[in-house]
């Protein structure tokens, strides 16, 4: 069985970084990923939000950029799929869909997923009028009318923040009433002329070939379906970290995320998390490579003292 110093489980911006940073310290890493490496910013048309690129860069750009960056350094990077891990600190295995690998230290890395409304056209529309991340694109909609789909605080947070930018919003909620905090609820009803509130609404057809034009909205109580032009659409229907493959015990959140300290140990000694897959406020690129850094310092003196 191959054997590393540090298995990085996943290739977004968290996994690219930690084991960028392992390396440069010295160490020997795998860096398993089950598709190629850029993880969601495969998923990003653009980036406005990311330092260094003032004018902005397309998400396939800096995966690349990216995944560059390990050019030259002791990563070796199969496309695999991790199934569990077994073990304890010092002596993991990692079980995959090829082989399994011995390592000392694991690094998770491995996001997560938005949940979709699951109609037609929407894989076609996702960055062409549909989003899942106001404060990635809100911008793209300055002034403009955009619908938001969702009721617990993602959807009522990202609301608020999208009417400092946008002209109009809809909010569109299954349900009578809001799962997220009131406090929010009442600022958003505060400011009827620009939010609309639609309870008890479910999006049935989104409209547009090229670009999202409108969608069909259907009130659940009435049976009305009403046309509603738009210029885009924030879904936030859920996001689910991707944890299938983790060790029985390790502390997730209520929602399902990885719990760490600010160092990104979590419960396991020898196991830390970094990236979307933590339980932390801000899920964006910045934050995911900054906790791949700090993640892998963290590992790398763990391995010291492992030595010691
Ligand atoms: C549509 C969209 C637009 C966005 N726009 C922006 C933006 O403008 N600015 C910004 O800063 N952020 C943006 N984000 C958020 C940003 O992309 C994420 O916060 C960031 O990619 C998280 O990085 P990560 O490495 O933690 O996880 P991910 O990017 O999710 O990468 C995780 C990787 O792990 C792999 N993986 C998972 N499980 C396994 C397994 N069992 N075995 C092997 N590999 C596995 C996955 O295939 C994936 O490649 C956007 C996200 C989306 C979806």
């Amino acid at each position: 069985m191959k054997s590393y110093d540090a298995v990085v489980i996943g290739g977004g911006p968290a996994g690219v970084t930690a084991a960028m940073y392992l390396a440069r310290s010295g160490c020997s890493v795998l860096l398993p990923e089950r598709l190629t490496s850029g993880g969601q910013l495969l998923q990003t048309e653009a980036l406005e939000n990311y330092p260094g690129f003032p004018k902005g860069i397309k998400g396939y750009e800096l995966a690349d950029l990216f995944t560059e960056h390990l050019e030259g350094l002791t990563v070796d990077r199969p496309a695999i799929v991790v199934e569990s891990i077994t073990g304890s600190a010092g002596q993991f295995t990692v079980h995959t869909d090829d082989e399994d690998y011995l390592c000392k230290t694991v690094l998770v890395c491995s996001g997560a997923k938005h949940r979709t409304l699951g109609l037609e056209g929407e894989e076609k529309l996702r960055g062409r009028g549909l989003s899942y991340c106001a404060l990635c694109d809100g911008n793209f909609y300055r002034n403009q009318t955009v619908a938001v789909a969702g009721g617990g605080n993602a959807a009522l947070e990202e609301s608020l923040y999208l009417s400092k930018i946008v002209g109009k919003i809809h909010l569109i909620h299954r349900r009578d009433s809001f799962r997220g905090l009131k406090v929010y609820e009442d600022r958003l009803e505060s400011m009827p002329e620009k939010v609309n509130i639609m309870r008890s609404s479910v999006i049935t057809k989104l409209h547009g070939n090229d670009a999202l034009t409108g969608l069909t909205v259907k009130n659940l109580q009435t049976g009305h379906e009403e046309l509603l032009p738009v210029d885009g659409l924030f879904v936030y229907v859920g996001f689910a970290p991707v944890t299938n493959f983790l060790p029985q015990g390790i502390e997730l959140d209520e929602q399902g995320f990885i719990v760490t300290d600010t160092e990104m140990r979590t419960n396991i000694p020898g196991i830390f998390a970094a990236g979307d897959i933590r339980s932390k406020l801000c899920r964006q690129v910045i934050t995911a490579a900054g906790d791949g850094a700090t993640a892998a310092q963290a590992a790398f003196v763990f391995l010291e003292q492992l030595h010691a």
